[in-house]
Parts: structure tokens; C-alpha cells; sequence
């Protein structure tokens, strides 16, 4: 009996001089020297049979007329899909944006006065009242600021009002608190107890580095937040607290030390983060901002010290690279929102602002802060089918489609990517810029090449990538203050 070995809809991409990487609809992927990839565009049956096998595996080849192939190939897209066709799964709610610190990324009002900042108890309830309108099996609410815990009432109100509506819909809720933990005090930690309420806080890396960017008035934000973080960790728990660092041109010159300021602090992931442009971060672009190039190196130096840890016994993880390799390697998508096709943003996430007005992602109520309104989604208590009918969701959504994208279209890493259209509308003010030329793209290119080009060229490096892919859990969208 002979099978067929009919090409199946794949694309491929040059990584290294003669390396190639071809990448199936499936998401699986073979590496490929030039000579076999010649085979394999134009007489896939001339390839040695065990390579064959491979490619069968991979569903780069196989016999497209079978049912059975049709039928696996289509429960592999929907298992990669199922994250984020659910409903809106996280719910982002800004209660506030009094704050004490003045950091150079962010677009918040510097002061503490709630006037005119503040979310109402109205509007707070008609928020929570939308977040179950979602048909998502599992929800998580995170609250945001400024500094969401200057409002503990707020909080408390939020998480009594849902979890009490929860009595009867008995669904998995997860709630999270952005927060400096400057705040954080016992009556809080008692509460966040009894709701098991996660902590998601900021260390940009050493006291020096952290106190620079991110300043108050007794210039000691790094040690008021690692007295939090210990604060928190003793009354809530080890796993309580989860941290995030911005990357500043100022930290370019120290990703060993702010790996090892993870390390000594006991967190056993660390997110490698760019500066996003948007907010403050823009307007202090010449004091913080840096380019590509720039910050692959100090990724790279960063990804570096990780692996250096790794190999000394410490099980610390790099979150971007995490995300990656989770969509290389794994057949579950663990749903991380910038990278889906078309966009999660406004699909899976909904962030309910200060403002009263609903917005697809926390960058785009940052570009409202800046005076851009016009990405919001409809004001808070609107039904979720009116929010999510919304004219500029469906404009996001058509420009995150990597099958209508020309770009995306022949892109080798469009199963795994896809244009991040709320990027593209701060870059250039549409949605439709081409995504070769936005910061997402150029950056989400370089980092699968660079993981692609390890695996292959590096067994240790694999088998540790494996693993990361398949870590559990993996924030759909990371936040801190
Ligand atoms: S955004 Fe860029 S890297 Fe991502 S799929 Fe499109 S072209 Fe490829
Ligand atoms: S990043 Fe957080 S802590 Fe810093 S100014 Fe903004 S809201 Fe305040």
C-alpha cells in the first residue's frame, strides 16, 4: 500500500545560513536545510521516508483528501482557538488613578485627589453586573490604577458584589490587585484572604534602578514594596504575589542584576517587558526610550542570566519567551492576548475605566488618558453584545486577521502571531499600518527566529524550552503598578 505525500498548506522561513523553518497550519514545525526544503517545494517524494514520517506528523505533508487528517488538523486549530472564542474571560477594572508615584512609563494623574478620577459605586456595579454576561467558563477581575488599593472600598465592594452573584452562577473567579503594595495592611490581607485574591506588583530590578524609575516623594519606592511583597507573602501565602518589570533605557545596561534581583527575591518567573509607547512613556521618549536593537541585546543578556540559574538548581522562567514557546511547542494555546488571530483584545479582555467608559486593553485607555478617545468600546452598562458590536472592535478585529493581513498572510510564524492592531493605530493612527512596520512585529519576528535558531542548534536549550511551553499557567495579559 503507498500513501500519498501531498504538500499541505505550509511557509517557510530562512532562520540561519542554510537553516529554514517550515511551519505547518497545525503550528507544528520542521527545521529544514536549503537542499531538503528544494525537495520539499517541489518533490516531497524524493524526501527519505523517515523525513516523510516527520513531515506527515507535522501536517506539513499528508493526503489532503483524507478524512481522518482533515478531521485531527481541524481539532488541533480548535484546541489552539478555545482560549479566547469563549467570551471575554478578563476583566480589567481601573477603580481609580490616584497615585503617589510619578513613574516615567506611565500616563496616571500624579496626585491622590479621587476627584474626577474615581470610578462610582454606579458604575462600579454595572461593571461587575456586564462581567457576567460572558458566557466564559472561567473568569478572572483584576483591578488597576493609579494605585487601586488608595480605594480599598472599592475593592471590597466589587469583590463582595460579584462574589455574591457568583452564589449562584458558581463559576471559577480569579481576582487580582495591581498595586505597589505600599498600602497593603493587615484588614486588607484579611480580606484578600477570605476571596483569595491575588498580588501583581512591580520590581524594575535593584533599588537603585527601581527607585529611578519609578519615584516618590521619600525616593524609597523599592523598599516599600519589598517590605509589601514580604508583608504579603507572610500573611497570604508564597505564591501570593507576582511581579512584572518595564525596561527602560536605563536598565539596558543591567539585565544580570535584574535577574538576579528576581532570583533573590524569590520569584520564580520573570517578564522581560519592552516600553510600551503609549502614555507618558511617550512623551518621555528621548529620557527612556531605546531602539530594537537595543533592547534584543539586553533581552538576550537577560534570557542569558535565566538559563544561568536554570543550571545552578533555580526553576526561574522567562514569561516572553514562555509565551513563544508555548504556542511553538505546545498544542494548547494558553491564550496570552496580544498574540491571537484575529486580536483577543475587546474578545477575550475588557477593561471597565475610571472614565465610565469600556475599552478593548489597557493601552487603549491610556491613549484616552492622552487625549485619543477614540478606541473606546461604549460607556459601562451597555450590554456586552452592544460593547462588543462595537465599530472599532470590529475594525480591530479585521486588522488582526493574519489570513487578510499580506504581511501575516506569508508570514512563517502566523500560526503562532498575529498584528496587534491597537500598536498600529498608536504608531501611526490607523489600525491598518502594515505590520512588518510595527514594534509588535518587529519584535515578535526577531524573538521566534531567536528561539527557533536555539532549538535547533541547542538540545539543552530545547529540552528547557519544552518545559516552559507546558509551564500550566500563563496571564493572558500581565499587569503591575
Ligand atoms: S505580526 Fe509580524 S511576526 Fe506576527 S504573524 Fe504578522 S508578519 Fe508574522
Ligand atoms: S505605573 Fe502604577 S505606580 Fe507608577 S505612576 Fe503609574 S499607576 Fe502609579
Amino acid at each position: 500500500m503507498t500513501y500519498r505525500a501531498d504538500r499541505l498548506p505550509f511557509r517557510v522561513r530562512r532562520i540561519d545560513p542554510e537553516l529554514n523553518i517550515a511551519v505547518s497550519n497545525s503550528g507544528d514545525f520542521a527545521f529544514l536545510g536549503d537542499a531538503e526544503t528544494d525537495l520539499l517545494l517541489t518533490s516531497p517524494s524524493d524526501l527519505s521516508v523517515v523525513r516523510q514520517a516527520e513531515l506527515k506528523s507535522k501536517f506539513i505533508l499528508g493526503d489532503r483528501h483524507a478524512a481522518g487528517s482533515r478531521r485531527l488538523l481541524a481539532s488541533r486549530l480548535a484546541a489552539r482557538q478555545s482560549t479566547v472564542t469563549a467570551g471575554p474571560s478578563l476583566h480589567i477594572i481601573v477603580t481609580t488613578l490616584g497615585c503617589s508615584h510619578s513613574c516615567r512609563y506611565c500616563q496616571v494623574s500624579r496626585s491622590l485627589s479621587s476627584d474626577g478620577f474615581t470610578l462610582s459605586k454606579e458604575q462600579l456595579a454595572s461593571a461587575c453586573d456586564t462581567i457576567f454576561q460572558s458566557k466564559a467558563p472561567t473568569l478572572t477581575v483584576e483591578f488597576q490604577g493609579g494605585e487601586p488599593l488608595t480605594r480599598f472600598d472599592l475593592i471590597e465592594f466589587a469583590v463582595e458584589r460579584i462574589s455574591a452573584r457568583n452564589r449562584d452562577e458558581n463559576r471559577p473567579i480569579r481576582f487580582v490587585v495591581a498595586s505597589t503594595l505600599h498600602l497593603l495592611d493587615d484588614r486588607m490581607c484579611e480580606f484578600f484572604k477570605r476571596h483569595k485574591v491575588y498580588l501583581s506588583t512591580s520590581i524594575d530590578g535593584p533599588a537603585s534602578l527601581h527607585n529611578a524609575n519609578r519615584p516618590i516623594p521619600g525616593r524609597d519606592a523599592y523598599e516599600r514594596t519589598v517590605r509589601g511583597i514580604e508583608f504579603a507573602r507572610q500573611r497570604l501565602g508564597p505564591d501570593s504575589v507576582a511581579a512584572l518589570m518595564t525596561t527602560t533605557r536605563a536598565s539596558l545596561q543591567h539585565p544580570e542584576a535584574i535577574v538576579d534581583e528576581y532570583v533573590r527575591l524569590g520569584f520564580e518567573d520573570i517578564f522581560v517587558r519592552g516600553l510600551s509607547d503609549y502614555g507618558f512613556a511617550r512623551r518621555n521618549r528621548s529620557a527612556i526610550a531605546y531602539d530594537l536593537k537595543g533592547f534584543t541585546d539586553f533581552y538576550v543578556r537577560a534570557l542569558e542570566r535565566v538559563l544561568h540559574w536554570n543550571r545552578e538548581g533555580v526553576g526561574i522562567r522567562e514569561v516572553a519567551a514562555s509565551i513563544a514557546l508555548n504556542k511553538m511547542l505546545c498544542p494548547f494555546d494558553a491564550g496570552y492576548v496580544n498574540l491571537q488571530s484575529p486580536t483577543a483584545l475587546g474578545r477575550a479582555v475588557l477593561v471597565y475605566n475610571y472614565d465610565g467608559f469600556v475599552y478593548p486593553s489597557d493601552e487603549a485607555r491610556m491613549l484616552a488618558a492622552m487625549g485619543d478617545e477614540s478606541l473606546r468600546l461604549g460607556e459601562i452598562g451597555a450590554s456586552l453584545d452592544e460593547i462588543q458590536g462595537s465599530p472599532v472592535l470590529e475594525a480591530m478585529i479585521r486588522a488582526s486577521d493574519v489570513e487578510v493581513c499580506s504581511d501575516c498572510a506569508s508570514c512563517a510564524y502566523n500560526r503562532y502571531c498575529a498584528p496587534d492592531p491597537i500598536d498600529a493605530y498608536s504608531q501611526a493612527g490607523r489600525m491598518d499600518l502594515a505590520p512588518s512596520q510595527t514594534r509588535h512585529c518587529q519584535f515578535q519576528m526577531w524573538l521566534f527566529d531567536y528561539l527557533a535558531r536555539r532549538i535547533a542548534a541547542d538540545r539543552h536549550f530545547a529540552r528547557r524550552a519544552t518545559r516552559w511551553a507546558q509551564y500550566p499557567v500563563i496571564d493572558r495579559e500581565r499587569s503591575s503598578c
